[in-house]
């Protein structure tokens, strides 16, 4: 009986390059920004609850200084939310992607957010003139290559509006971590790896 405990607490795990992700779509999330080469580390910290209870967000990316969380769809429950707030006021905001990989608005919890947690306000985008990926408000560029007349043209219909969030990288990047459904109890190797061969 023991063991069969062990196997199905382990069965949902999935290993995927150099990390053992606890669930698949953490590492399908992790095939996403792969395919984007965003360079992210997995659960590299963790916060100590006043109960003893540890708080651990699911990625930390050092270019963008954002701390991700992985959810399924559906509402936080409430003790999720409550750990999350704590981690926030000492530790910064805490961006959670809920659900699969697909182009979507994010939701983002910080204190100096008002209200404190936003659904759907943040998405990935990309500069379509340097290419730089941003996780941000609309998934607007943060780049300077708009500049803000630019930006205001486009958004009230002056000039041609772009949708930073469709870019045809953006689009491959969700297409390629949608086919890696992890099915299989193989390890899967880094998609730079399997890139190399293509
Ligand atoms: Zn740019």
């Amino acid at each position: 009986m023991k063991y069969r405990r062990e196997y199905s607490r382990s069965a949902h795990r999935v290993v995927y390059g150099e990390h053992t992700f606890r669930s698949k779509l953490e590492a399908q999330w992790a095939v996403f920004m792969d395919a984007l080469s965003i360079k992210y580390d997995y659960e590299p910290y963790s916060f100590l609850l006043d109960e003893g209870i540890g708080y651990c967000p699911d990625f930390w990316l050092p270019n963008y200084d954002s701390f991700l969380e992985i959810k399924p769809a559906g509402a936080l429950a409430e003790r999720e939310m409550e750990k999350a707030l704590l981690w926030v006021e000492f530790n910064g905001d805490l961006v959670i992607l809920e659900g699969f990989p697909i182009r979507k608005g994010h939701s983002l919890i910080g204190t100096n957010t008002r209200p404190v947690f936003t659904r759907d306000s943040i998405r990935w985008g990309e500069c379509p003139r340097c290419r730089t990926i941003v996780l941000s408000d609309n998934g607007e560029p943060n780049c300077n290559c708009f500049d803000l007349e630019e930006l205001e043209d486009m958004f009230s219909g002056a000039s041609p509006e772009v949708d930073f969030t469709k870019t045809t990288r953006l689009k491959e990047a969700y297409r390629i971590a949608r086919k890696h459904s992890f099915t299989t109890r193989n390890r899967v190797l880094p998609l730079q790896t399997l890139m190399d061969f293509c």
